[in-house]
């Protein structure tokens, strides 16, 4: 991924098959077999994107490109993010109050703490889910090729803020 660093830089054709791996030739080749294309400003968006890890929804990577002095129209990168998920490059995180994507294309398997009040989104990895799901397809004579875990609530940090105001209440 570390090519992908490099910001601001186009992948011109003679660097083509180093980048042979980066979600940019992917998304490339999916749209190729569609018989769509790959057009500068969806390639904008994509290594935008793959730039660094983190949960984001549609509205903050419109902010995002913004601010970074790419300009690429919302309808495009709503199109695109639709596009990358049916790619299997990003996966679509649904929220009690949000959508969010994050990486799916080399990243590994993992689950997610979602707090309600101030929408942090935290990352997981604990064997037992993966056990439990196992367990659970195998009890149904089910293949399983993924699953979601989503735990909702409240985090550390706001419920610590929200305690005082809770005791107060009690008085
Ligand atoms: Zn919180
Ligand atoms: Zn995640």
């Amino acid at each position: 991924m570390s090519n992908l660093h490099a910001a601001g830089h186009d992948l011109d054709a003679g660097s083509a098959a180093v980048d042979s791996d980066t979600p940019v030739e992917k998304f490339r080749e999916f749209l190729e077999i569609r018989g769509d294309k790959l057009t500068e400003p969806r390639r904008v968006v994509v290594r935008h994107i793959f730039h660094s890890h983190k949960h984001f929804d549609a509205d903050e990577l419109v902010r995002d490109l913004h601010d970074a002095g790419k300009a690429v129209s919302r309808s495009t990168v709503y199109r695109t993010l639709r596009l990358l998920v049916e790619a299997g490059l990003l996966r679509e995180l649904r929220l009690t109050n949000r959508t969010a994507f994050e990486h799916d294309y080399g990243y590994p398997q993992h689950d997610h703490l979602h707090c309600t009040s101030c929408n942090r989104i935290v990352e997981f990895r604990n064997e037992q889910v993966k056990e439990l799901r196992d367990a659970v397809s195998r009890a149904h004579g089910f293949r399983a090729s993924g699953h979601r875990f989503l735990i909702t609530g409240i985090c550390a940090s706001c419920s610590r803020s929200h305690t005082p105001r809770r005791r107060l209440d009690l008085i």
